[in-house]
């Protein structure tokens, strides 16, 4: 898999946007509150129009009036192998040189340290569907994403080819199809608490409640 030589740039590249899904799945898996692993970050003018086009769930909150969009995104700290930028607090890093003789060529590693609940977006990232929502296809980072010269934050260490993911189509497009119900659901969700929007403090156990209660039975 090209990933398995990947030094992980696209964790310290991108913000990770999580959704309902993600964050009490990662909150009951690891066992942590979710102001441990959550950065709410304010939505500036700007940015409106690209957030809204990539189908980020926004949110109000009553404690600033309402006046500013928030997204819920995973924490950054500060690289141990790149200190001049940031990473997702979850990337572990190491540098394959402190394991091998000195002289060798220096390699970078990098694997998500919450492989079995990480984001749906890392999960299926970089397959998207079409945009008619029906066809998968595959993004080709090494290619498409604009490199940037510093080598914690490019993409991928060749081109994606359709081998890498065939062996895997099956769960690739089952967890897609996961991904894109549960996108609609978090933005339907997050028009929902704006047309009525509460305090922050109150918005986890609103999540929670919302989450739990996802399938109704029909009454007679
Ligand atoms: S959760 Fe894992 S895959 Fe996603 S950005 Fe963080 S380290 Fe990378
Ligand atoms: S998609 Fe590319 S940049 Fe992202 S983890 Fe895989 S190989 Fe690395």
């Amino acid at each position: 898999m090209i990933c398995s030589e990947c030094n992980g740039g696209c964790c310290r590249r991108f913000p990770i946007d999580i959704s309902g899904y993600d964050m009490i799945n990662i909150s009951k898996t690891l066992m942590i509150d979710y102001s441990y692993f959550i950065d709410v970050k304010i939505v500036k003018e700007e940015e409106l129009e690209k957030v809204q086009n990539n189908n980020i769930a926004i949110f109000k909150f009553t404690d600033d009036n309402c006046q500013n969009y928030h997204r819920f995104c995973l924490k950054k700290i500060k690289s141990k192998i790149f200190p001049d930028i940031l990473t997702c607090m979850f990337l572990q890093e190491w540098n394959e040189n402190l394991l091998k003789p000195p002289g060798t060529e220096n390699s970078i590693v990098a694997r998500c340290g919450i492989y079995e609940c990480r984001p749906q977006t890392c999960a299926n990232f970089p397959v998207k569907f079409d945009l008619s929502g029906n066809f998968p296809h595959i993004t080709n980072p090494y290619k498409e994403a604009k490199k940037i010269g510093h080598p914690g934050l490019e993409l991928c260490p060749r081109d994606v080819k359709n081998e890498d993911f065939r062996p895997f189509a099956d769960s690739i497009i089952k967890s897609l199809t996961l991904y894109h119900y549960e996108e609609k659901f978090f933005k339907a969700l997050a028009e929902y608490w704006n047309s009525e929007p509460k305090p922050y403090g109150e918005f986890y156990k609103y999540i929670e409640k919302v989450y739990s209660n996802r399938i109704s039975v029909d009454e007679a």
